[in-house]
C-alpha cells in the first residue's frame, strides 16, 4: 500500500494510472481513522468493485464543534495502516491540515436546502458545511468513480448525495449498511470511550429502534417512537438527544409511514458522556 501525504502527488499518481489504462476505476473511502469493522466493510466494498481503492484518514477540524472532541479523537495510525493493508487498500491518503486547507483555500457555503440545519445539524451547527468542504476538496484531488459512505451516518449520506449534484460531479455515492458489535451497538471510533460494561449495555439503542420497526404497524409510528424514547431514557445514564422518524430523501419528520416512500428512524443517545448515533430503515 502506498502512503501519500501530498494532494498534488496523489492527483498525479492517479492521473498517470488513468492515462496508462483507460479502464481504471477509483473507489474512495473517506475516514477520520481509528478504523474498525465498519470502515473495513467500506474498504472491502470498494476493493470488490474498483481497480484502485484510496482511503483517506483526516480528522477534519472544520466539522468538529467542540474543541475537546477534536483533541481527544483517537488516532491509532499504526493499527489503521495494518487494517488497510489487511483489507487490500491500495493507497492511504494521509494529509496534514495545511495540505487539505492551504492558505489560498476559501470555504464554500453550500446550499443544501436546509438539510444541514436539521437533526444532527441542529445539534452540531456548521458540521455539515465542514463535511461538504472537505469532501468537495477530496473529490477534486481524487476524482473517484465511486465514493463510499456508511449508512451509520445517515444524514451525511443525504448531504453528500446533494453535494455531488451541486458540484455536478461524476462521482457516484455508495451507501454501505451499518456494521454492529456482537451485542448490536453500531461500530464507532467513539465506542472506545465507553466503559467495558457500558459498551455491552449500549445495545439498548439498537434494541429500541428495532422495536420501532416491529411495533409501528400495530401501534402507529408516533406511539412506537415515543415508546423507544421512553425505553432509552429509562436506562441508567442514557439520554436521548433525538429519536425521530424521517423521510429518507428530505429528512423531514414524518408521523405516518404513508407520508414518505421510505422512512428511517434516526437517533443520537448520550451515554457515559459519548454521543452514539444509530438508525434503522423501516
Ligand atoms: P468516520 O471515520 O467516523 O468519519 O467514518 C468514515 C466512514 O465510515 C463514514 O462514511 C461512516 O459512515 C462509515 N462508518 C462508520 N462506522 C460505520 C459502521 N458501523 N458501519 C458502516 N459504516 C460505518
Amino acid at each position: 500500500m502506498h502512503i501519500i501525504k501530498s494532494a498534488s502527488i496523489l492527483t498525479e499518481y492517479l492521473t498517470n494510472l488513468r492515462s496508462s489504462d483507460k479502464n481504471v476505476t477509483v473507489g474512495f473511502v473517506p475516514t477520520m481513522g481509528a478504523l474498525h469493522e465498519g470502515h473495513s466493510s467500506l474498504i472491502d466494498e470498494s476493493v470488490r468493485s474498483n481497480s484502485i481503492t484510496v482511503c483517506s484518514i483526516f480528522v477534519n477540524p472544520t466539522q468538529f464543534g467542540e474543541e475537546n472532541d477534536l483533541v481527544t479523537y483517537p488516532k491509532p495510525i499504526e493499527n489503521d495502516i495494518a487494517l488497510l493493508i489487511k483489507h487490500k487498500c491500495d493507497v492511504l491518503f494521509l494529509p496534514s491540515v495545511e495540505e487539505v486547507y492551504p492558505d489560498q483555500f476559501e470555504a464554500t457555503v453550500f446550499d443544501l436546502d436546509g438539510i444541514d440545519f436539521k437533526i444532527e445539524g441542529a445539534s452540531r451547527p456548521g458540521h455539515f458545511q465542514g463535511v461538504c468542504n472537505v469532501i468537495a476538496r477530496f473529490l477534486q484531488i481524487i476524482n473517484p468513480e465511486i465514493a463510499y459512505f456508511g449508512q451509520k451516518d445517515f444524514q451525511q449520506t443525504v448531504v453528500v448525495k446533494k453535494l455531488v449534484q451541486i458540484l455536478q460531479s461524476k462521482t457516484k455515492i455508495a451507501v454501505v449498511p451499518i456494521k454492529r458489535e456482537p451485542h448490536g451497538l453500531a461500530q464507532s471510533s467513539r465506542n472506545v470511550r465507553l466503559s467495558k460494561k457500558g459498551r455491552q449495555n449500549a445495545a439498548f439503542i439498537y434494541k429500541a429502534i428495532s422495536q420501532v420497526k416491529e411495533d409501528y404497524k400495530s401501534l402507529g409510528l408516533q406511539e412506537s417512537v415515543a415508546k423507544a424514547i421512553q425505553f432509552i431514557n429509562a436506562q441508567k445514564g442514557a439520554k436521548v438527544d433525538y429519536l425521530l422518524a424521517v423521510d429518507t430523501t428530505t429528512l423531514n419528520e414524518v408521523t405516518n409511514v404513508s407520508d414518505a416512500n421510505e422512512v428511517a428512524v434516526l437517533t443520537v443517545v448520550e451515554y457515559e458522556g459519548v454521543r452514539l448515533l444509530d438508525n434503522i430503515i423501516l
